[in-house]
Protein backbone atom coordinates (compact mmCIF):
# COMPACT_ATOMS: atom_id res chain seq x y z
CA UNK A 1 0.00 0.00 0.00
CA UNK A 2 1.01 3.55 -0.81
CA UNK A 3 1.69 5.79 1.71
CA UNK A 4 -0.53 8.07 0.37
CA UNK A 5 -2.86 5.85 0.05
CA UNK A 6 -2.54 4.95 3.98
CA UNK A 7 -2.84 8.24 5.00
CA UNK A 8 -5.75 8.82 3.08
CA UNK A 9 -8.04 5.84 4.29
CA UNK A 10 -6.82 5.41 7.59
CA UNK A 11 -8.58 8.42 9.31
CA UNK A 12 -11.85 10.30 7.98
CA UNK A 13 -12.53 11.93 10.95
CA UNK A 14 -11.63 15.69 12.94
CA UNK A 15 -10.68 13.41 16.21
CA UNK A 16 -6.92 13.34 14.86
CA UNK A 17 -4.17 12.95 17.61
CA UNK A 18 -7.07 10.90 19.40
CA UNK A 19 -5.83 7.16 19.92
CA UNK A 20 -8.39 4.71 17.55
CA UNK A 21 -10.54 1.72 19.54
CA UNK A 22 -9.65 -0.04 16.64
CA UNK A 23 -7.11 0.60 13.35
CA UNK A 24 -7.20 -1.90 10.60
CA UNK A 25 -3.83 -1.35 8.70
CA UNK A 26 -3.17 -3.07 4.97
CA UNK A 27 -5.50 -5.74 6.36
CA UNK A 28 -5.86 -8.51 3.56
CA UNK A 29 -6.85 -12.03 2.95
CA UNK A 30 -6.89 -14.14 0.04
CA UNK A 31 -8.52 -17.97 0.13
CA UNK A 32 -7.09 -20.41 -1.89
CA UNK A 33 -9.34 -21.24 -4.95
CA UNK A 34 -10.11 -24.83 -4.39
CA UNK A 35 -13.06 -25.60 -6.34
CA UNK A 36 -11.59 -27.87 -8.09
CA UNK A 37 -10.10 -30.76 -6.20
CA UNK A 38 -5.88 -30.97 -6.42
CA UNK A 39 -6.64 -28.42 -9.62
CA UNK A 40 -3.47 -26.51 -8.19
CA UNK A 41 -0.87 -29.39 -8.03
CA UNK A 42 1.16 -30.17 -10.43
CA UNK A 43 3.99 -32.85 -10.77
CA UNK A 44 7.70 -32.15 -11.65
CA UNK A 45 8.58 -33.49 -15.05
CA UNK A 46 11.30 -36.29 -12.92
CA UNK A 47 9.05 -36.62 -10.28
CA UNK A 48 12.08 -35.84 -7.90
CA UNK A 49 10.54 -33.90 -5.17
CA UNK A 50 6.45 -34.78 -5.13
CA UNK A 51 4.35 -31.93 -6.16
CA UNK A 52 4.70 -28.57 -6.25
CA UNK A 53 2.35 -25.67 -6.07
CA UNK A 54 2.02 -24.12 -9.58
CA UNK A 55 -0.25 -21.76 -10.62
CA UNK A 56 -2.39 -21.64 -8.06
CA UNK A 57 -5.67 -19.37 -8.48
CA UNK A 58 -6.72 -16.74 -5.31
CA UNK A 59 -9.73 -15.35 -4.06
CA UNK A 60 -8.55 -11.81 -3.40
CA UNK A 61 -11.43 -11.52 -0.66
CA UNK A 62 -10.08 -8.62 1.10
CA UNK A 63 -7.07 -6.46 -0.21
CA UNK A 64 -5.31 -3.59 1.44
CA UNK A 65 -7.65 -2.35 3.69
CA UNK A 66 -7.25 0.45 5.82
CA UNK A 67 -9.55 2.60 8.43
CA UNK A 68 -9.69 3.43 12.46
CA UNK A 69 -12.91 3.32 14.74
CA UNK A 70 -13.06 5.82 17.21
CA UNK A 71 -14.80 4.99 20.87
CA UNK A 72 -18.35 5.45 21.07
CA UNK A 73 -18.84 5.68 17.32
CA UNK A 74 -20.60 3.67 14.87
CA UNK A 75 -18.91 2.34 11.27
CA UNK A 76 -21.18 1.52 8.88
CA UNK A 77 -19.89 -0.59 6.01
CA UNK A 78 -21.76 -1.11 3.22
CA UNK A 79 -21.65 -3.10 -0.06
CA UNK A 80 -23.35 -5.63 -2.41
CA UNK A 81 -23.47 -9.09 -1.47
CA UNK A 82 -20.11 -10.82 -2.07
CA UNK A 83 -17.66 -7.84 -2.06
CA UNK A 84 -15.63 -9.14 0.98
CA UNK A 85 -17.90 -7.75 4.10
CA UNK A 86 -18.40 -10.51 5.91
CA UNK A 87 -14.64 -11.62 5.35
CA UNK A 88 -13.48 -8.51 6.19
CA UNK A 89 -15.16 -8.87 9.65
CA UNK A 90 -14.06 -12.20 9.97
CA UNK A 91 -10.44 -11.15 9.45
CA UNK A 92 -10.53 -8.39 12.03
CA UNK A 93 -11.54 -10.99 14.64
CA UNK A 94 -8.93 -13.16 13.54
CA UNK A 95 -11.75 -16.11 12.72
CA UNK A 96 -9.79 -16.49 9.59
CA UNK A 97 -5.77 -15.66 9.37
CA UNK A 98 -5.07 -12.31 7.08
CA UNK A 99 -2.73 -12.66 4.48
CA UNK A 100 -1.32 -9.58 5.13
CA UNK A 101 -1.67 -6.53 7.47
CA UNK A 102 -2.35 -5.34 10.89
CA UNK A 103 -5.94 -4.84 13.23
CA UNK A 104 -4.93 -2.38 16.54
CA UNK A 105 -7.52 -2.92 19.23
CA UNK A 106 -6.36 -0.57 22.00
CA UNK A 107 -3.19 -0.30 20.42
CA UNK A 108 -2.41 -4.25 20.52
CA UNK A 109 -1.90 -6.03 17.12
CA UNK A 110 -4.60 -8.78 17.11
CA UNK A 111 -3.05 -9.86 14.15
CA UNK A 112 0.35 -10.92 15.89
CA UNK A 113 -1.37 -12.32 19.16
CA UNK A 114 -0.86 -15.84 20.23
CA UNK A 115 -4.16 -18.03 20.91
CA UNK A 116 -3.57 -17.32 24.49
CA UNK A 117 -4.12 -13.55 24.59
CA UNK A 118 -6.16 -13.65 21.75
CA UNK A 119 -8.26 -15.71 23.46
CA UNK A 120 -8.52 -13.11 26.27
CA UNK A 121 -8.64 -10.28 23.87
CA UNK A 122 -11.96 -11.71 22.40
CA UNK A 123 -13.84 -10.68 25.76
CA UNK A 124 -13.76 -7.37 24.66
CA UNK A 125 -14.61 -7.79 21.21
CA UNK A 126 -17.73 -9.14 20.46
CA UNK A 127 -19.57 -10.65 17.30
CA UNK A 128 -23.54 -10.67 16.13
CA UNK A 129 -24.31 -12.60 12.94
CA UNK A 130 -27.06 -12.12 10.63
CA UNK A 131 -28.99 -15.05 11.35
CA UNK A 132 -30.56 -15.03 14.68
CA UNK A 133 -32.12 -18.67 14.83
CA UNK A 134 -29.07 -20.43 13.73
CA UNK A 135 -26.77 -18.58 15.99
CA UNK A 136 -28.39 -19.81 19.20
CA UNK A 137 -28.59 -23.16 20.19
CA UNK A 138 -31.90 -24.36 20.18
CA UNK A 139 -31.19 -27.05 23.03
CA UNK A 140 -30.63 -24.29 25.59
CA UNK A 141 -32.79 -22.31 27.72
CA UNK A 142 -32.31 -18.58 27.03
CA UNK A 143 -30.92 -18.04 30.16
CA UNK A 144 -27.71 -20.32 29.77
CA UNK A 145 -27.55 -18.85 26.27
CA UNK A 146 -26.81 -15.57 27.77
CA UNK A 147 -24.45 -16.78 30.77
CA UNK A 148 -22.23 -18.89 29.16
CA UNK A 149 -19.40 -15.98 27.71
CA UNK A 150 -19.37 -15.15 31.22
CA UNK A 151 -18.89 -18.98 32.09
CA UNK A 152 -16.22 -19.11 29.56
CA UNK A 153 -14.07 -16.05 30.68
CA UNK A 154 -14.90 -17.29 34.41
CA UNK A 155 -17.15 -14.48 35.43
CA UNK A 156 -18.98 -13.85 38.47
CA UNK A 157 -20.20 -16.87 40.51
CA UNK A 158 -23.36 -19.03 39.50
CA UNK A 159 -26.19 -16.64 41.31
CA UNK A 160 -24.42 -13.48 39.95
CA UNK A 161 -24.38 -14.63 36.17
CA UNK A 162 -27.84 -15.50 36.87
CA UNK A 163 -28.79 -11.73 38.12
CA UNK A 164 -26.82 -9.96 35.34
CA UNK A 165 -28.74 -12.77 32.52
CA UNK A 166 -31.80 -11.18 34.24
CA UNK A 167 -30.60 -7.86 34.35
CA UNK A 168 -29.39 -7.67 30.08
CA UNK A 169 -32.49 -9.66 29.34
CA UNK A 170 -34.32 -6.57 30.32
CA UNK A 171 -31.91 -4.02 28.86
CA UNK A 172 -32.25 -5.45 25.50
CA UNK A 173 -36.44 -5.50 25.52
CA UNK A 174 -37.22 -8.81 26.31
CA UNK A 175 -39.12 -10.34 29.70
CA UNK A 176 -36.17 -11.64 32.06
CA UNK A 177 -39.14 -14.13 33.24
CA UNK A 178 -38.59 -15.30 29.73
CA UNK A 179 -35.18 -16.81 31.06
CA UNK A 180 -36.05 -20.81 31.25
CA UNK A 181 -37.91 -20.44 27.22
CA UNK A 182 -36.16 -22.13 24.48
CA UNK A 183 -34.97 -20.00 21.72
CA UNK A 184 -37.73 -21.50 19.43
CA UNK A 185 -40.26 -19.49 21.40
CA UNK A 186 -39.18 -15.62 20.39
CA UNK A 187 -39.63 -14.31 17.32
CA UNK A 188 -36.90 -13.39 14.78
CA UNK A 189 -36.54 -9.40 16.59
CA UNK A 190 -36.53 -11.31 19.97
CA UNK A 191 -33.62 -14.03 19.21
CA UNK A 192 -31.38 -11.13 17.68
CA UNK A 193 -32.23 -9.03 20.93
CA UNK A 194 -30.86 -12.49 22.77
CA UNK A 195 -27.87 -12.31 21.01
CA UNK A 196 -27.17 -8.63 21.48
CA UNK A 197 -27.61 -9.72 25.52
CA UNK A 198 -24.95 -12.67 24.89
CA UNK A 199 -22.58 -10.32 22.87
CA UNK A 200 -22.93 -7.96 25.62
CA UNK A 201 -22.99 -10.21 28.95
CA UNK A 202 -19.19 -10.11 29.00
CA UNK A 203 -19.22 -6.53 28.90
CA UNK A 204 -17.41 -6.35 25.17
CA UNK A 205 -16.06 -2.22 24.10
CA UNK A 206 -16.47 -3.46 20.59
CA UNK A 207 -19.03 -5.01 18.86
CA UNK A 208 -18.84 -6.41 14.92
CA UNK A 209 -22.30 -6.52 14.00
CA UNK A 210 -22.96 -8.65 10.52
CA UNK A 211 -25.93 -7.79 8.85
CA UNK A 212 -27.99 -8.36 11.96
CA UNK A 213 -31.10 -7.05 10.58
CA UNK A 214 -31.51 -7.97 7.61
CA UNK A 215 -33.09 -11.52 8.66
CA UNK A 216 -35.77 -9.12 9.81
CA UNK A 217 -39.52 -7.95 8.78
CA UNK A 218 -38.36 -3.63 8.04
CA UNK A 219 -40.86 -2.65 11.40
CA UNK A 220 -39.17 -4.83 13.71
CA UNK A 221 -35.52 -3.56 12.31
CA UNK A 222 -36.03 -0.08 13.20
CA UNK A 223 -36.70 -1.43 16.92
CA UNK A 224 -33.78 -3.28 17.02
CA UNK A 225 -31.57 -0.26 16.03
CA UNK A 226 -33.04 1.77 18.34
CA UNK A 227 -32.20 -1.07 20.97
CA UNK A 228 -28.49 -0.65 19.39
CA UNK A 229 -28.73 2.84 19.76
CA UNK A 230 -29.55 3.15 23.49
CA UNK A 231 -27.00 0.09 24.53
CA UNK A 232 -24.58 2.14 22.83
CA UNK A 233 -25.24 5.12 24.86
CA UNK A 234 -25.85 3.25 27.99
CA UNK A 235 -22.69 0.80 27.59
CA UNK A 236 -20.27 3.29 25.61
CA UNK A 237 -20.23 0.80 22.99
CA UNK A 238 -18.57 1.42 19.64
CA UNK A 239 -19.61 -0.54 16.35
CA UNK A 240 -18.66 -1.89 13.32
CA UNK A 241 -22.05 -1.98 11.66
CA UNK A 242 -22.18 -4.24 8.66
CA UNK A 243 -25.36 -3.80 5.85
CA UNK A 244 -25.76 -4.31 2.07
CA UNK A 245 -29.04 -2.09 2.83
CA UNK A 246 -28.48 2.17 3.00
CA UNK A 247 -31.30 2.48 4.40
CA UNK A 248 -30.02 0.70 7.90
CA UNK A 249 -26.57 1.71 7.44
CA UNK A 250 -28.09 5.36 7.50
CA UNK A 251 -30.11 4.55 10.49
CA UNK A 252 -27.30 3.25 12.84
CA UNK A 253 -24.23 4.85 11.85
CA UNK A 254 -21.67 7.70 12.46
CA UNK A 255 -19.57 7.28 9.47
CA UNK A 256 -19.50 5.56 6.32
CA UNK A 257 -17.14 2.59 4.49
CA UNK A 258 -18.61 1.90 1.17
CA UNK A 259 -16.70 -1.56 -0.24
CA UNK A 260 -16.73 -3.10 -3.71
CA UNK A 261 -14.91 -6.19 -4.69
CA UNK A 262 -12.52 -6.44 -1.36
CA UNK A 263 -11.43 -2.91 -1.40
CA UNK A 264 -13.12 0.36 0.59
CA UNK A 265 -13.90 2.76 -2.29
CA UNK A 266 -15.26 5.70 -0.12
CA UNK A 267 -15.49 6.84 3.32
CA UNK A 268 -16.87 9.52 4.81
CA UNK A 269 -19.04 11.21 7.73
CA UNK A 270 -22.75 9.58 7.25
CA UNK A 271 -23.65 13.27 6.12
CA UNK A 272 -21.16 13.84 3.79
CA UNK A 273 -21.47 10.36 2.29
CA UNK A 274 -25.25 10.73 1.39
CA UNK A 275 -25.48 14.35 0.90
CA UNK A 276 -22.19 14.54 -0.68
CA UNK A 277 -21.06 10.92 -2.19
CA UNK A 278 -17.81 11.23 -4.53
CA UNK A 279 -17.39 7.43 -5.80
CA UNK A 280 -19.61 6.31 -9.18
CA UNK A 281 -20.49 3.13 -6.61
CA UNK A 282 -21.50 4.96 -3.82
CA UNK A 283 -23.79 7.07 -6.57
CA UNK A 284 -24.91 4.00 -7.86
CA UNK A 285 -25.93 2.77 -4.62
CA UNK A 286 -27.82 5.51 -3.38
CA UNK A 287 -29.76 5.67 -6.13
CA UNK A 288 -30.81 1.95 -5.88
CA UNK A 289 -32.59 2.64 -2.75
CA UNK A 290 -36.39 1.59 -3.23
CA UNK A 291 -38.03 5.24 -3.86
CA UNK A 292 -40.82 5.57 -1.52
CA UNK A 293 -43.47 6.53 -3.87
CA UNK A 294 -46.20 3.99 -5.27
CA UNK A 295 -46.58 5.69 -8.24
CA UNK A 296 -43.08 5.15 -8.92
CA UNK A 297 -41.91 1.01 -9.26
CA UNK A 298 -39.32 -0.70 -8.35
CA UNK A 299 -36.35 0.79 -7.96
CA UNK A 300 -34.42 3.95 -9.91
CA UNK A 301 -31.07 3.39 -12.13
CA UNK A 302 -29.86 -0.12 -11.08
CA UNK A 303 -26.15 -0.87 -10.89
CA UNK A 304 -25.39 -2.72 -14.51
CA UNK A 305 -23.69 -5.95 -14.67
CA UNK A 306 -22.57 -8.57 -12.05
CA UNK A 307 -19.41 -8.18 -9.40
CA UNK A 308 -16.64 -9.06 -11.43
CA UNK A 309 -14.74 -12.62 -9.90
CA UNK A 310 -12.50 -11.31 -7.00
CA UNK A 311 -10.16 -14.25 -8.42
CA UNK A 312 -8.94 -11.59 -11.60
CA UNK A 313 -10.37 -8.69 -10.01
CA UNK A 314 -9.94 -5.86 -12.97
CA UNK A 315 -6.41 -3.68 -12.91
CA UNK A 316 -6.25 -0.19 -11.72
CA UNK A 317 -9.81 0.82 -10.25
CA UNK A 318 -12.03 -2.41 -9.76
CA UNK A 319 -15.04 -0.61 -10.36
CA UNK A 320 -14.05 0.03 -13.92
CA UNK A 321 -15.89 -2.41 -15.45
CA UNK A 322 -19.54 -1.39 -14.15
CA UNK A 323 -18.74 2.06 -14.16
CA UNK A 324 -20.71 4.29 -15.74
CA UNK A 325 -18.20 7.70 -16.01
CA UNK A 326 -15.28 6.07 -16.93
CA UNK A 327 -12.15 8.47 -17.94
CA UNK A 328 -11.39 8.63 -21.56
CA UNK A 329 -7.65 7.99 -22.34
CA UNK A 330 -5.55 10.97 -22.60
CA UNK A 331 -4.46 10.62 -25.98
CA UNK A 332 -7.62 11.24 -27.40
CA UNK A 333 -9.32 14.69 -27.94
CA UNK A 334 -12.90 14.05 -27.16
CA UNK A 335 -16.25 16.45 -26.86
CA UNK A 336 -17.97 15.32 -22.76
CA UNK A 337 -20.98 14.09 -25.35
CA UNK A 338 -18.87 12.27 -28.01
CA UNK A 339 -17.01 10.05 -24.94
CA UNK A 340 -20.47 9.42 -23.54
CA UNK A 341 -21.25 7.87 -26.43
CA UNK A 342 -18.04 5.74 -27.09
CA UNK A 343 -18.66 4.40 -23.45
CA UNK A 344 -21.78 3.68 -23.54
CA UNK A 345 -21.18 1.78 -27.22
CA UNK A 346 -18.74 -0.31 -25.86
CA UNK A 347 -21.00 -1.63 -22.66
CA UNK A 348 -23.63 -2.53 -25.19
CA UNK A 349 -21.41 -3.76 -27.64
CA UNK A 350 -19.76 -5.94 -24.45
CA UNK A 351 -23.14 -6.95 -22.98
CA UNK A 352 -24.36 -8.23 -26.88
CA UNK A 353 -26.94 -5.90 -26.21
CA UNK A 354 -28.41 -5.05 -29.56
CA UNK A 355 -28.96 -6.67 -33.18
CA UNK A 356 -26.22 -5.96 -35.58
CA UNK A 357 -28.46 -4.82 -38.56
CA UNK A 358 -26.03 -2.76 -40.19
CA UNK A 359 -23.53 0.29 -39.71
CA UNK A 360 -25.50 2.80 -40.59
CA UNK A 361 -28.26 1.64 -38.03
CA UNK A 362 -25.53 1.32 -35.84
CA UNK A 363 -24.24 4.65 -35.85
CA UNK A 364 -27.45 6.35 -35.88
CA UNK A 365 -28.11 4.40 -32.85
CA UNK A 366 -24.85 5.54 -30.90
CA UNK A 367 -23.06 8.54 -32.48
CA UNK A 368 -26.57 10.65 -34.51
CA UNK A 369 -25.58 11.65 -37.15
CA UNK A 370 -21.46 11.96 -37.12
CA UNK A 371 -18.80 9.77 -35.54
CA UNK A 372 -16.51 11.42 -33.30
CA UNK A 373 -13.18 12.26 -35.21
CA UNK A 374 -9.75 11.34 -35.64
CA UNK A 375 -7.87 8.08 -34.14
CA UNK A 376 -11.00 7.33 -31.81
CA UNK A 377 -14.03 7.69 -34.62
CA UNK A 378 -11.68 5.22 -37.12
CA UNK A 379 -11.74 2.95 -34.46
CA UNK A 380 -15.54 2.78 -33.32
CA UNK A 381 -15.73 2.85 -37.26
CA UNK A 382 -13.51 -0.49 -37.50
CA UNK A 383 -15.62 -1.88 -34.34
CA UNK A 384 -18.97 -1.24 -35.97
CA UNK A 385 -17.80 -3.44 -39.43
CA UNK A 386 -16.67 -6.02 -37.45
CA UNK A 387 -19.87 -6.43 -35.95
CA UNK A 388 -21.76 -6.45 -38.96
CA UNK A 389 -19.65 -9.79 -39.42
CA UNK A 390 -20.85 -10.50 -36.41
CA UNK A 391 -17.54 -10.43 -34.81
CA UNK A 392 -18.64 -9.27 -31.54
CA UNK A 393 -15.66 -10.48 -29.56
CA UNK A 394 -13.00 -9.04 -31.89
CA UNK A 395 -15.77 -6.14 -31.77
CA UNK A 396 -14.65 -5.96 -27.66
CA UNK A 397 -11.61 -6.52 -27.92
CA UNK A 398 -10.89 -4.15 -29.61
CA UNK A 399 -12.80 -1.60 -27.82
CA UNK A 400 -11.56 -2.75 -24.87
CA UNK A 401 -7.70 -1.95 -25.96
CA UNK A 402 -8.37 0.93 -27.45
CA UNK A 403 -10.45 2.84 -24.54
CA UNK A 404 -10.53 0.87 -21.75
CA UNK A 405 -6.98 -0.17 -21.39
CA UNK A 406 -5.22 2.98 -22.05
CA UNK A 407 -7.60 4.96 -19.59
CA UNK A 408 -6.45 6.22 -16.44
CA UNK A 409 -8.97 4.02 -14.28
CA UNK A 410 -7.13 0.66 -15.93
CA UNK A 411 -4.16 1.61 -15.21
CA UNK A 412 -3.73 3.04 -11.50
CA UNK A 413 -5.46 2.09 -8.43
CA UNK A 414 -7.05 5.22 -7.40
CA UNK A 415 -6.89 6.90 -3.87
CA UNK A 416 -7.74 10.19 -3.25
CA UNK A 417 -8.73 12.74 -0.23
CA UNK A 418 -11.71 15.19 -1.23
CA UNK A 419 -12.89 18.34 0.00
CA UNK A 420 -16.01 17.92 2.45
CA UNK A 421 -19.29 19.93 2.44
CA UNK A 422 -20.98 18.58 5.40
CA UNK A 423 -19.45 17.94 9.08
CA UNK A 424 -15.89 18.46 9.65
CA UNK A 425 -14.08 15.04 8.75
CA UNK A 426 -12.86 14.18 6.04
CA UNK A 427 -13.44 12.15 2.76
CA UNK A 428 -11.71 9.69 1.01
CA UNK A 429 -12.82 8.21 -2.70
CA UNK A 430 -11.18 5.66 -4.41
CA UNK A 431 -11.85 7.27 -7.67
CA UNK A 432 -9.54 8.87 -10.30
CA UNK A 433 -12.04 11.82 -11.20
CA UNK A 434 -10.84 13.76 -8.11
CA UNK A 435 -6.89 13.64 -9.33
CA UNK A 436 -7.56 17.22 -9.70
CA UNK A 437 -9.01 18.28 -6.58
CA UNK A 438 -7.20 16.73 -4.17
CA UNK A 439 -6.78 18.29 -0.87
CA UNK A 440 -3.19 18.79 0.57
CA UNK A 441 -2.67 16.97 3.82
S1 LIG B 1 -11.63 5.56 -11.15
FE1 LIG B 1 -12.62 5.58 -13.14
S2 LIG B 1 -13.66 3.61 -13.28
FE2 LIG B 1 -13.16 3.94 -11.13
S3 LIG B 1 -14.93 4.85 -10.27
FE3 LIG B 1 -13.64 6.51 -10.88
S4 LIG B 1 -14.27 7.05 -12.97
FE4 LIG B 1 -15.15 5.05 -12.47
Amino acid sequence: MSDAKQSVTGDTTDRTGEQPLLEVDGLTKHFPNDEGFLSWLQFRPDDSDGPVEIGREWVRAVEDVSFKIYEGETLGLVGESGCGKSTLARTILRLVEPTDGSVYFKGNDLAAMDSGTLRQQRRDVQMIFQDPQSSLDPRMKVGKIVEEPMQAHGMYDEEGRAARTHELLEKVGLDPQHYNRYPHAFSGGQRQRINLARALSVNPDFIVCDEPVSALDVSIQAQVLNTMNELQDEFNLTYLFIAHDLSVIRHISDRVAVMYLGQLVELAEKAELFENPQHPYTRALLESIPVPDPRVEGTRGVLEGDVPSPIQPPSGCRFRTRCPELIAPEKYDLTDEEWANIRQFTRSVKRHRFEATGANVIRAEFFGSTLPGGDAGRTVSRAIDLLVEDEWDEATELLNESFTEPSICAREEPSYEVPTEHGGGRHFAACHLHREEEQTH
